[in-house]
């Protein structure tokens, strides 16, 4: 249950107070910071500011290390 939460709020959908629903977001990079970047969600139907999510240096480098072993996967195996 608890991870269910935890996928909605990473989930690209947040309830807009000006719209009264749950609205599709834009993901907009706020403020870069030393330690952090800051990212601002906008509802895609009134462009209000519906949330803020913060990435730690920590999560970057595991998106990072994510990133690269999905490069890393041998696209020379297609050769016959
Ligand atoms: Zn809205």
């Amino acid at each position: 249950m608890n991870q269910q939460q935890f996928e909605n709020f990473t989930a690209s959908t947040l309830y807009c107070k000006t719209c009264k629903a749950a609205m599709p977001v834009r993901e907009r990079l706020l403020l870069v910071l030393p330690d952090k970047e800051i990212f601002d969600y906008l509802c895609t139907g009134c462009a209000s500011s519906v949330g803020q999510r913060e990435v730690t240096a920590g999560d970057k480098l595991m998106a990072l290390a994510a990133r690269r072993r999905r490069r890393a996967a041998p696209a020379h195996q297609l050769m016959p």
